[in-house]
């Protein structure tokens, strides 16, 4: 059995970026399922509309996500599944893979990338990557290519893929923030993962040092179709489901009725903005674009109590509070929360000074 856990533990792995003699042959077809008269039948999922059934290429859209789901089950203990040439909408050094496979304990996967920089000179080899490990690049990359291989354990039954996605991203062009002071202030009250009905995580995490602070929104589900743990649960689900995470990708939760809900360990590496090590995603559950949802007085309460406890408890600054926004051209948190992160870094200051 192929264990991830180990690789994922090396987890930073460096693509070294050698002109591979190999040049991937056109010939191939972009999906192919090995022992199969079935076609296999691939679309994306809802973050890529652009995506071409027939295309050769895969657009990734401003979402930084890509989704690919194969339809009805074929019939063959193992199977591959490649996928060419996937152009990034802005060049990325970290990477962050997700395959979600039928029935996870009885089947195997490999997932292989390899990639190239955007000058378009040769891939570099396949390197073999770690469901969820943070693979960082030397270069910004410009396109990547995946192969994912599954095999059946017990032979009997057929794998399939439901879902991979790929996060990428980079810390380039964003400061580090400053350190702060260690203060100890309460964390709102939390609903834990056993009181709103969380799944296991497949596999273990990596695990981190906390130095940044990063505020989403959902966009999805809204907030006026929040319906508190069974909220929660629809997200772990898709997820887990359809990204292949191990887990719900954020860190904690928040709902418009200001309830904090537990996501990963604070010293877990999340999925929610990439590179996610030493990232700890806090999302709040709405759409937060112009013209769409309030931010409730309760949530915000919520969030600056929040925010406060986890500078402080980390001898963060507020300059390491930031808005997913930040990190790439994602319309997250939404312009009315993103506009609103100045203030929320002023109420946590004063909360940080004592102050109230
Ligand atoms: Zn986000």
């Amino acid at each position: 059995m192929i264990r991830f856990s180990r690789l994922v533990l090396a987890s930073v792995l460096t693509f070294p970026l050698i002109a591979a003699s190999t040049a991937f042959s056109p010939a191939l077809s972009r999906v192919e399922v090995i022992e199969s008269d079935h076609e296999p039948f691939l679309r994306m999922g809802p973050f890529s509309p652009e995506m071409l059934e027939d295309s050769e290429q895969i657009d990734i859209n401003a979402s930084g996500v890509i989704s690919l789901r194969r339809g009805p089950e074929s019939y063959s203990p193992t199977g591959f599944a490649q996928f060419r040439a996937i152009v990034l909408d802005e060049p990325a050094t970290s990477f962050q893979f997700g395959v979600a496979a039928s029935e996870d304990r009885g089947i195997d996967h490999l997932l292989m990338v390899r990639v190239r920089t955007n000058d378009r000179t040769d891939f570099s080899n396949w390197v073999r990557v770690a469901k969820e490990g943070e693979v960082q690049t030397l270069e910004p990359i410009q396109e990547i290519q995946v192969k994912v291989i599954l095999k059946s354990l017990n032979g009997r039954h057929t794998p399939w893929l439901r879902g991979l996605s790929i996060g990428y991203g980079t810390d380039r062009n964003v400061s580090e923030p400053e350190a702060g002071e260690t203060v100890n202030l309460p964390r709102p009250n939390l609903i834990t993962r056993s009181a709103w009905g969380a799944r296991i995580a497949h596999g273990s995490y990596d695990s981190h040092q906390v130095v940044k602070l990063i505020v989403h929104h959902t966009f999805e589900p809204r907030a006026s179709s929040y319906s508190g743990s069974s909220t929660i649960k629809g997200i772990q689900n898709f997820h887990m489901d359809s990204r292949g995470w191990s887990d719900i990708g954020y860190h904690y939760l928040v709902g418009p009725d200001g309830m904090l809900f537990e996501g990963r360990p604070e010293n877990a590496i999340g999925a929610h903005c990439p590179p996610n090590t030493g990232k700890l995603g806090i999302c709040v559950i709405g759409n937060f674009d112009s013209g769409e949802e309030r931010l409730t007085p309760a949530a915000l309460e919520t969030l600056h109590q929040l925010l406060a406890h986890l500078a402080g408890k980390y001898g963060i600054s507020v300059s390491g509070i930031y808005g997913h926004r930040d990190f790439r051209s994602t319309g997250c948190p939404g312009d009315v929360l993103y506009a609103r992160l100045p203030s929320i870094r002023e109420e946590v200051s004063r909360r940080l000074a004592g102050l109230r």
